[in-house]
Order: structure tokens, then sequence, then C-alpha cells
């Protein structure tokens, strides 16, 4: 199998926000209340998501700091914590559970991401 990874690239907090409003829109969420936070916990995570597919509220914390330390793309990271709410959400269950499904739809939204907001999608790396 195939992971491919995105680079880091430079995002500012209100491209971020832009980048979450867009993917709620194209996977058809736009009932959800979700809060997008710096990352403010001291373990070093890229991002995570605390959601209620009940109540249709989500909190998104993201770290673009340690983004940039681990090379990672901060827009494919939020578009990540996005898929997981939408399975979770379509699937109608409360766990996160779901990481191959998010991994495997991750590139997908991140490519269409980048072609209707003409931002320049980055070198593709594949490990095998
Ligand atoms: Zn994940």
């Amino acid at each position: 199998m195939a992971i491919i990874e995105y680079q880091f690239q430079k995002a500012t907090w209100t491209q971020i926000i832009k980048c979450a409003r867009w993917a709620l829109n194209v996977l058809q969420m736009r009932d959800w209340q979700i809060s997008i936070k710096d990352h403010d916990l001291k373990e070093e995570k890229l991002g995570y998501a605390d959601f209620n597919i009940n109540t249709l509220h989500g909190l998104i914390f993201i770290d673009i700091n340690y983004c940039k330390k681990e090379n990672q793309n901060p827009f494919a990271v939020i578009l990540h914590e996005i898929l997981h709410l939408f399975i979770a959400y379509k699937t109608q269950s409360d766990e996160i559970s779901d990481e191959p499904a998010v991994r495997a739809l991750e590139p997908i939204l991140y490519e269409k991401f980048c072609k209707n907001n003409k931002v320049k999608q980055m070198k593709v790396r594949k490990q095998y």
C-alpha cells in the first residue's frame, strides 16, 4: 500500500479556517458547528478531533508548528481531521476507529481542495 505524504507548506490561521469551511461545504456538513483551535496540549500531535455526532458539534486541534517540525502539510492535516468527523457522522459511530478509510480519502479531498482553491499542490512523496 502506498502512503502518500505531503510536505509542509506555510499556512496562515485564516487559510486553515477557510480550508475547513470549504471541506464542510463539499462534504455536505454545513449543519456542523466546528471550532478550530491551536493545539494546547504538551503532547506532540499534528492534529486531533473531538466531536458529537448527535449535537453536530466538533472541536479540531491543529498544531501548525508541529506540522512544520514533522514536514507535514497542515491543509492535509485539517482535511484529515474533518474526514474523521465525516466518516463517524456517515456511519453513526462515536469512535475514531476509521484511520485506514480516512487515509484513503485524504489525498482525494486534498487534491480537490488544491484544484478548487488554486493552492499549489506540493510534490507527492510515495512510500512503499
Ligand atoms: Zn487520523
